[in-house]
C-alpha cells in the first residue's frame, strides 16, 4: 500500500493516485500580500513544502504552484493608509512572505502565479459564465447563480439550506440568492480593470480558478490550503470549475487544521498576533517548523510557549547526537553514506498513514538514541548509518540541524584535544577543550 491520504472531498482515507503516472500537479492557496504573516498563517506554508518533499523522496515529480493574491480590498485599504499603489504595497508584503516562509525552511513553490497577471483571462472566464447562464451582470456587478450547480456544498459538505440561512447575514439585495457570489467586483475606490461588465476587479474565488485552469487544465491532482478556506473559497473554486469544465476541479483536496494561540484564534484584532519576521533567530523559526511538521496536520495546534518548549527540548537533544556524532566520524575518518533501510521504511510505513507523524516522532527520538548508543560504544560504521538516516528523514521534513562539518583548522584542534585525552594529558587537553567550547564546537 502506497500513501494514504485524507481526501476532504469524499470525507474519506483514500490511496493516492495522481491523474498521471508519476507526474504530481498541486496549488495551494497563497497569501494575500497586505501584512506580515504569523506563525499560524506559516502552517499550511510548511505543511505543503514538506508534502512535496515528502512526494519528491516517493520518487513522483512534483509541480507544485501557488498564488500570490495582489488584488484585494485590504491591499487597496493598505495602500490607501500607507498612501502607496498596490502594487507597492502588494510588493513589499510579497518579498516580506518569501523572507518569512524561507525562515522557517520552505523552498518556494515552482510556479508562482500573481492574480494581476491573469486579469484578461478572469474577464474571459466570467463572461463565459455570463454566455452560459450561470452568472448574473448588476449594475457592474457579476454574481455566480450558486442553484445552477446540482451539488453545490459537496466539500463542506452543507446542504444548501443550511448555507443560504448563514448566508443571509449578508443579504446583498443585487443577488438573485443569497448565497450568490462575487465573481466581478464593480469598484470606485482603488485599481481597478476596464471590462465589459464596467470597470472593477476580479473575486477571490474566480482569481484562484482561473490561474489553476490555466496552470494546470483538469489536470490538477492536489488543491490545498487551510481548513478555514473550505468555505466558500473552495467550494466556490469547485462550482465555477464545474460550471465551465463540466468535471472536477482537483482529485485531492487537502485541508491543514490552525494554530491557535493560548486557545484562542490569532487575530489582528484581538492583539494576539506572534510574526514569523519577530523571531529571534533561524534556529527559533526551525523549532516552530519542527512543532508544526510533526503536528498532526489536520487537528487544530494549540500553540503555546510551554508546548513549543517541549519540541527545542527534542530539537536540540538531535541537533546535540548529530553534532558528536558527526564530529567523531570526521575525526576518526568514517566516510559512510548508507541509510538504514529498516528505518526508512518504517517512516515511510508511518509517513504514507496520511501522515503519521506521531510515529514519526518516535522513530526519530529511536534513532538518535542508537546514534548515542553506537557513538559511546565507537561502533562508528553503525553510528554513520544511523546519522546518514537521521538526515535523509530529517531532510524530507524540511527540518536543518545547523551542524557543518568542521573545517581543517578547527578538525585540527578537535584531534589535539582527542589526542590529549588519550595519553591523559588532561591539563592540554583542557586548554583546546576551552577553545573548542569557545567555537562552539563542544
Ligand atoms: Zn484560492
Amino acid at each position: 500500500m502506497g500513501l494514504v491520504i485524507y481526501n476532504s472531498l469524499s470525507n474519506k482515507l483514500e490511496e493516492f493516485k495522481p491523474q498521471n503516472g508519476n507526474k504530481v500537479n498541486m496549488y495551494v492557496c497563497g497569501p494575500t500580500v497586505y501584512n506580515y504573516i504569523h506563525i499560524g498563517n506559516a502552517r499550511p506554508v510548511i505543511f505543503y513544502d514538506m508534502l512535496k518533499r515528502y512526494l519528491t523522496f516517493l520518487g513522483y515529480d512534483v509541480t507544485y504552484a501557488s498564488n500570490i493574491t495582489d488584488v484585494d480590498d485590504k491591499i487597496i485599504n493598505q495602500a490607501i493608509k500607507e498612501n502607496k499603489t498596490e502594487k507597492v504595497v502588494a510588493k513589499f508584503f510579497e518579498d516580506a512572505f518569501f523572507d518569512a516562509t524561507e525562515k522557517v525552511g520552505s523552498k518556494k513553490p515552482d510556479i508562482i502565479p500573481h492574480a494581476t497577471e491573469y486579469i484578461g483571462e478572469m474577464i474571459d472566464f466570467i463572461q463565459k459564465l455570463i454566455d452560459e447562464g450561470y452568472a448574473y451582470n448588476v449594475d457592474g456587478d457579476v454574481f455566480f447563480r450558486v442553484n445552477k450547480i446540482k451539488d453545490y456544498g459537496c466539500l463542506s459538505n452543507q446542504v444548501s439550506a443550511d448555507l443560504e440561512s448563514g448566508a443571509r447575514i449578508n443579504v446583498n439585495d443585487k443577488k438573485e440568492n443569497p448565497l450568490d457570489f462575487a465573481l466581478w467586483k464593480k469598484t470606485d475606490v482603488g485599481i481597478k480593470w476596464n471590462s465589459p461588465f464596467g470597470e472593477g476587479r476580479p473575486g477571490w474565488h474566480t482569481e484562484c480558478v482561473v490561474m489553476n485552469h490555466k496552470l494546470f487544465g483538469t489536470g490538477l491532482d492536489i488543491h490545498g490550503g487551510g481548513m478555514d478556506l473550505k468555505f466558500p473559497h473552495h467550494e466556490n473554486e469547485i462550482a465555477q470549475f464545474e460550471a465551465l469544465y463540466k468535471t472536477h476541479l482537483a482529485k485531492y483536496w487537502i485541508h491543514v487544521g490552525r494554530l491557535d494561540l493560548a486557545g484562542a484564534k490569532m487575530s489582528k484584532s484581538l492583539g494576539n498576533v506572534i510574526y514569523v519576521k519577530d523571531l529571534n533567530t533561524t534556529k527559533d523559526a526551525m523549532i516552530l517548523r519542527t512543532l508544526i511538521v510533526l503536528s498532526p496536520y489536520r487537528n487544530i495546534i494549540p500553540y503555546s510557549q510551554e508546548l513549543l518548549d517541549q519540541y527545542k527540548k527534542e530539537y536540540e537533544k538531535w541537533q546535540r547526537a548529530y553534532k558528536q556524532s558527526l564530529y567523531e566520524l570526521q575525526y576518526q575518518n568514517v566516510n559512510l553514506c548508507d541509510n538504514d533501510e529498516k528505518y526508512i521504511e518504517s517512516f515511510k510505513e508511518y509517513m504514507n498513514q496520511d501522515f503519521n507523524v506521531q510515529n514519526v516522532l518516535t522513530l526519530i527520538n529511536e534513532i538518535v538514541k542508537e546514534i548515542n548508543v553506537t557513538l559511546r560504544g565507537k561502533d562508528y560504521n553503525r553510528n554513520a548509518i544511523c546519522l546518514n538516516t537521521l538526515k535523509t528523514i530529517l531532510d524530507v521534513l524540511g527540518i536543518n540541524l545547523f551542524v557543518e562539518k568542521l573545517k581543517d583548522e578547527e578538525l585540527e584542534l578537535y584531534k589535539k584535544y582527542n589526542d590529549a585525552r588519550a595519553i591523559k594529558d588532561f591539563e592540554t587537553a583542557d586548554l583546546y577543550r576551552k577553545k573548542l567550547i569557545e567555537l562552539n564546537i563542544l
